[in-house]
């Protein structure tokens, strides 16, 4: 039969010498690889003291983005949703009512907006489609937790805090 790879090994049946039944060479040749482990660099980081750096395409938790005046940027015009494979996104827009100009940057914002990050396969797929600037997703690490209904997270989770408020509390 034609072999696929060249890596396939013959097995030696022949009878165990001497020196292979007391098993002292198989042993010494065992901790000879375990001392040189010892002294290189350890794989493993001691998390959450140590962490290890992310890649610079790295992509974590989402942020609905405010303007310079702290006003939400999101329009509620579905286009994430549309993006998103994982229809992950749901929203429910608002029509702006006189006096609000300071709080949200369009006529029309989302009175709700929900990501289901049990859904989410973070591709930012939805922050390439918005058309202004709305969300983005961060560099921190979605934490995990016991509840599917913690693993929703709605407008308020989302927003970036008002930098204005941020200002006075400081
Ligand atoms: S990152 Fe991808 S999967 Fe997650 S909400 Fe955005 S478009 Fe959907
Ligand atoms: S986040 Fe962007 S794409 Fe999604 S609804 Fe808001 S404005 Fe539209």
């Amino acid at each position: 039969m034609q072999k696929l790879t060249n890596r396939s090994v013959q097995i030696n049946r022949d009878p165990m010498t001497f020196g292979e039944k007391i098993y002292v060479p198989a042993i010494l040749k065992g901790l000879s690889i375990t001392l040189g482990h010892i002294f290189k660099k350890k794989a493993t980081v001691s998390y959450p003291e140590e962490k290890r750096p992310f890649s610079p395409v790295f992509r974590g938790l989402h942020v609905l983005n405010r303007d310079e005046q702290g006003r939400e940027r999101c329009t509620a015009c579905g286009l994430c949703a549309l993006a998103c494979p994982a229809e992950a996104i749901t929203m429910e827009g608002a029509e702006r009512k006189p006096g609000e100009e300071n709080l949200y940057r369009e006529e029309k914002y989302a009175a709700k907006y929900e990501i289901n990050m049990l859904r989410c396969i973070f591709c930012g797929f939805c922050e390439e489609a918005c058309p202004k600037d709305a969300i983005y997703l961060s560099e921190t690490v979605m934490p995990s937790n016991y509840s599917r209904r913690s693993m929703i997270y709605k407008k308020e989770d989302l927003l970036i805090p008002h930098p204005k408020k941020q200002e006075n509390t400081q």
